[in-house]
């Protein structure tokens, strides 16, 4: 039996691609040990092999590297120094930086680095990457557990998790800012620096911590586990179902399942709409992990949670420019004309819902997935830009008279900041997309 190919290139208009702080799969990729199992009806490009023309995306484009190449790396590394008992080699950020999400800024900076040396060769941005990765190691070496982090107070907030000491009304685990969101980030950027740069110590740092995880969460039941789960924790899940990809370890599968929301993704997956007064972007990271699981495992409830959540949120909780929430919150389906504010739309919302949409066009492209993905890619992502300075928005306001606030370079750091380095360099991956499919003879 001879096997062929029939490559049917499909072009479209605005498409999806690879894996900034996620992953979609692509062609015959050789660094994913485990293939997915589902049938894959779309790949994605790797960046590399697109190259963006002169246009308002290059434009983007241009002052994100110009911002990006006034961040210090020592400075976004300090704390993380400090708490490995290593003396900092330059003085900490202020905004989010000198708050509880302390460390969250280098997981994106690490994954835009990787993202634009990938798609345009420019070796200072490889330097940049490569060095902040040899700093984590040392870091990781120095405190000896696998965790590297610049939280404050950490220590002692993993400590009394690791005993079962559980405490979360939100955004908090024991006193601590959403603590699991900004270990995602990290791993994000080391696995994306792994995957763009082919940094192997990028990986084994990345491995570090996800052995941590599985270490100091061993001991915690189902329901302390849950309860833990109250906090926002970012796309853990996503972070580990692709370190299983990479690694064929089926112990990270296992780690991934276990920071599965129950109470949220049992509903979605049920098909209820549960989302009025919950928090966008504390939900979004949470489906993108499932619907990549879907497509390594099969698993139909991760699959019922991307598709239903993906409708319910673009159909029912979406304003005209593809974004959600007002003040970061979802509410009401099919009801957004008296939530018209200043604050509308976190810009993470969007850069993560993208994603989700990547994640499920390779399994099923269609027209709906891409018109969304297309509206929300220019009236959201490449809006909430300013193409003079490269400074971004947090929110992008459908107040009538509303006008965009920007971030400030050095006192701002906030999630859509972060997010906001990795929007404006990867639109590269988003022009074309080939469909694949596999005929046998
Ligand atoms: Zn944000």
């Amino acid at each position: 039996m001879k096997k062929t190919y029939l490559i049917c290139a499909v072009l479209l208009a605005c498409c999806t691609n690879t894996f900034s702080q996620t992953y979609v799969p692509e062609w015959k990729d050789s660094k994913m040990k485990v293939k997915p199992i589902v049938d894959m009806k779309a790949y994605a490009f790797n960046v590399s092999d697109v190259k963006l023309l002169d246009g308002p995306f290059t434009e983007a484009r241009k002052a994100d590297v110009n911002y990006l190449l006034k961040i210090e790396p020592d400075r976004l590394l300090s704390d993380f120094r400090v708490h490995a008992g290593l003396k900092a080699k330059g003085e900490k950020y202020e905004g989010w930086e000198t708050s509880g999400l302390a460390g969250h800024t280098l997981g994106h900076y690490l994954s835009a680095l990787a993202l634009h040396y990938a798609a345009t060769g420019d070796k200072e941005f490889l330097k940049r990457a490569t060095y902040i990765v040899d700093e984590l190691d040392e870091c990781q070496q120095a405190r000896k557990t696998g965790y590297i982090g610049a939280i404050p107070n950490e220590d002692i907030l993993w400590l009394s998790v690791s005993q079962g000491d559980i405490r979360s009304r939100g955004f908090d685990l024991n006193g601590a800012w959403s603590p699991w969101y900004t270990v995602h980030k990290i791993m994000g950027g080391l696995l994306d620096v792994y995957l763009y740069t082919n940094n192997q110590k990028a990986l084994k740092v990345n491995e570090g911590i996800a052995n941590w995880v599985s270490e100091i969460t061993k001991n915690l039941s189902d329901s302390l586990f849950q309860k833990m789960l109250v906090t926002e924790y970012g796309g853990m899940n996503d972070a580990l179902v692709n370190t299983y990809a990479i690694t064929g370890n089926k112990k990270y599968l296992d780690l991934s399942y276990r920071f599965y929301d129950k109470k949220l993704l049992d509903s979605l997956a049920a098909g209820n709409d549960v989302l009025p007064g919950k928090h966008s972007n504390t939900q979004i990271p949470k489906v993108i992990g499932s619907a990549r699981r879907y497509q390594l495992t099969g698993d139909k409830r991760d699959k019922d949670i991307g598709a239903f959540f993906w409708e319910t949120v673009t159909k029912h909780h979406s304003y005209a420019t593809g974004g959600n929430s007002n003040y970061e919150y979802l509410s009401e389906p099919d009801k957004l004309n008296d939530r018209l504010t200043a604050n509308t739309t976190e810009t993470c919302n969007t850069y993560n819902m993208l994603k989700l949409t990547r994640e499920l066009f390779v399994i099923n492209p269609s027209a709906a997935l891409m018109d969304y993905y297309e509206k929300a890619l220019y009236n959201h992502i490449l809006a909430s830009q300013n193409h003079t300075t490269g400074m971004v928005t947090y929110f992008v306001s459908l107040r009538m008279g509303g006008k965009k606030e920007y971030s400030e370079e050095f006192n701002s750091f906030t999630c859509c900041v972060g997010t906001g380095m990795e929007n404006h360099v990867k639109y590269g991956e988003n022009i074309t997309i080939v469909e694949r499919m596999a005929a046998y003879m």
